[in-house]
């Protein structure tokens, strides 16, 4: 008989590191907005056009999608194991009595049995379904049902510090920022405030840099993983078996439709918004962790 599955509700715990870290996103993020609108856009290069205006909306759309994608990767269950409603008795693990279905094990720190792919996280202290990682920077596990928020985020970040120093150069090389009259110095004599505006230019050109490097090799290993239809975790483990039963229990599916399963089976731009525009495969309530034992 299978139990009565218990809401799949758990919100990881959150540590320190965990909260830190998205306090620095938050504050990199909100400088990141000012020091563009406040210091980069305003310079010759751009006052007074139509490209100020435009860069304005556009930048803060990029953070918009940024930070409403980094939301849900936070909030969402990432595809924790419910916990069952009454103790399961594991006496029948002991006594050796055969499965009919191998692919389930057992988590000893949760107690109880857990899907195929699920791995026990020790920062949330539950099992997580096709986990990949603990991600401070999200404070959550990344996993089945979050991996696409995750991605999204890590591809709105890479934009914004893409786009930020993109301007950061433009405003610096117009033409108009050249020109006599284009300088600060030229427009005033504030050199102080010219100099103040140059530093939070290069603050953020280190910031961006940093941060866009950071999760552009994050971004490749994401979709790396997803197409080669293996984690991390799963990575190190067939590292260690030498893929000796892999083979044998993974299909081979092709790219798309692996790709698909994690971003959900609408249309392809329905992929960069952080919206629940198709479950992706696999999921729902239809869940049991306990699909074929009797206990
Ligand atoms: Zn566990
Ligand atoms: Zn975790």
């Amino acid at each position: 008989m299978a139990a009565a599955v218990m809401p799949g509700r758990c919100r990881c715990g959150r540590d320190p590191c965990g909260a830190l870290c998205l306090l620095l996103t938050y504050l990199s993020v909100g400088y990141a907005d000012y020091v563009v609108l406040t210091h980069v856009l305003p310079q010759p290069g751009f006052r007074g056009s139509l490209w100020c205006p435009f860069h304005a909306v556009a930048f803060n759309l990029v953070v918009l999608l940024l930070l409403a994608s980094h939301g849900r990767a936070v909030l969402a269950d990432p595809g924790v194991v419910p916990l069952p409603a009454t103790a399961i008795d594991f006496s029948d693990l002991r006594s050796g009595a055969p499965r009919s279905d191998e692919d389930w094990t057992v988590c000893n720190r949760c107690e109880t049995y857990r899907p195929p792919r699920a791995h026990h996280c020790r920062v949330c202290h539950r099992c997580v379904r096709r986990m990949d990682h603990h991600c401070p920077w999200i404070n959550n596990c990344v996993g089945e049902l979050n991996q696409k928020y995750f991605i999204q985020f890590l591809f709105y970040t890479g934009l914004a510090s893409l786009y930020a120093v993109g301007l950061v150069l433009a405003a610096w090389l117009r033409p108009a920022d050249r020109s006599p009259v284009g300088t600060a110095a030229g427009m005033g004599g504030d050199i102080s405030e010219s100099r103040f505006q140059t530093a939070h230019c290069i603050v953020l050109l280190v910031e961006s840099v940093l941060f866009g490097a950071f999760v552009t090799v994050i971004f490749y290993d994401q979709v790396m993983s997803i197409i080669t239809d293996e984690t991390p975790l799963e990575q190190i483990r067939d590292r260690v078996l030498k893929e000796a039963s892999r083979e044998a229990t993974r299909s081979r599916k092709p790219k798309l439709a692996l790709l698909r399963e994690v971003f959900g089976r609408g249309f392809v731009i329905c992929w960069f918004f952080p919206c629940n525009c198709s479950a992706p495969a696999g999921t729902g309530p239809a869940y049991s962790y306990l699909p074929n034992y009797d206990v």
